[in-house]
């Protein structure tokens, strides 16, 4: 049909659910063509039926099967999938789905003292720095250089909600700051973010600018435990250094408030979760609460356990 009559026409099929979703809407050479479905014809004269090659969607929906397969920071999506041909795949597919993802990586570990990812790039845009959303919260972050794991976003609200206005909070393991910032928006708190990876400090003090906050929050660069014993008791100290962080409780506990709170995340299976409970006590802490976070591998879990002193 010819250009001018199109939008009426369109809107005609849309309204007699006409428009097949396998192919897409096209012009060419002055006239439109528009993909049909089932028997459905248009009644509008100057029209006509042709038979041509479809033209696929411009975007793909992805299949239900993939959706949840990779994690998603701001416009990059990051697989972990063991087989690099499926993983290209895929990216590939979360690209052309219209989800607004604009490159995809391949995520093979986390590894290092500032658990970085390992990664090696699949499909889209060559790009590695992205503004996350997260409970209305934002994030600059460069994912090659610094840790974040947007699966911790139900966590570090649920954490937010427990801080009252007024706490001294320190963040042991802050990367660029996603529990602190996120409790800062949410309550007037004074928080100390500690981290030896220059970079996340970086990020960490481009992310604060990003967000309007009640409270506020001072980043320092260098390790917990030089750092730690210089600072003022904390109502709170957050611990997300999973497989370290049990190491680091004795200078923990130190620097906390007698009627304080410590955050401890742990990875593990059962029987290990249950090992680290004894050591826990035997340091004169006592759980107060303690959840699964999400799963890990197949036997272990990240686990969050709130602690209190007891001696
Ligand atoms: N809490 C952040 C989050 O949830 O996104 C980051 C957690 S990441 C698992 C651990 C962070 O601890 C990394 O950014 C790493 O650079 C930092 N780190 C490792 N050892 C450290 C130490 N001894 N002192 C301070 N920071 C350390």
């Amino acid at each position: 049909m010819q250009k001018e009559k199109a939008q009426d026409i369109i809107l005609d099929l849309k309204t007699r659910d006409c428009i097949s979703h396998e192919s897409r809407v096209f012009s060419d050479g002055g006239y439109v063509y528009i993909p049909l479905s089932g028997n459905c014809t248009p009644v509008v004269p100057g029209t006509e039926v042709v038979e041509i090659e479809p033209r696929l969607p411009l975007h793909q929906p992805l299949p239900q099967a993939i959706k949840g397969s990779y994690d998603r920071i701001g416009d990059i999506a990051i697989i972990k999938l063991k087989d690099q041909q499926r993983a290209a795949d895929l990216g590939n597919a979360i690209i052309e789905s219209g989800s607004g993802i604009r490159s995809a990586w391949l995520d093979s570990g986390i590894h290092g003292e500032y658990r970085t990812r390992q990664l090696k790039w699949l499909a889209g845009d060559i790009k590695t720095i992205a503004i996350h959303t997260e409970n209305q919260t934002r994030f600059l972050l460069d994912i090659s250089k610094v840790y974040f794991s947007p699966r911790l976003a139900t966590e570090r609200m649920r954490l937010a909600r427990k801080v009252r206005d007024g706490e001294y909070i320190i963040d042991m393991f802050a990367g660029i700051g996603p529990f602190a910032i996120i409790i800062a928006k949410l309550r007037n708190v004074e928080i100390t973010c500690i981290d030896s990876n220059p970079d996340a400090i970086k990020f960490m003090e481009e992310s604060i600018k990003l967000n309007k906050l009640k409270g506020s929050i001072t980043p320092m660069l260098g390790k917990a435990e030089t750092i730690m014993p210089n600072l003022p008791k904390a109502d709170r100290i957050i611990m997300n250094l999973p497989h370290q962080s049990m190491g680091f409780l004795d200078i923990a506990k130190a620097s906390l408030k007698d009627d304080g709170t410590i955050h401890l995340y742990i990875i593990g299976s059962v029987s290990e979760t249950e090992e680290k409970m004894e050591k826990i006590r035997i340091a004169g802490l006592a759980v107060t609460d303690k959840r699964i976070v999400h799963g890990y591998s197949p036997a272990e879990s990240l686990v969050s356990i709130s602690l209190r002193k007891t001696l």
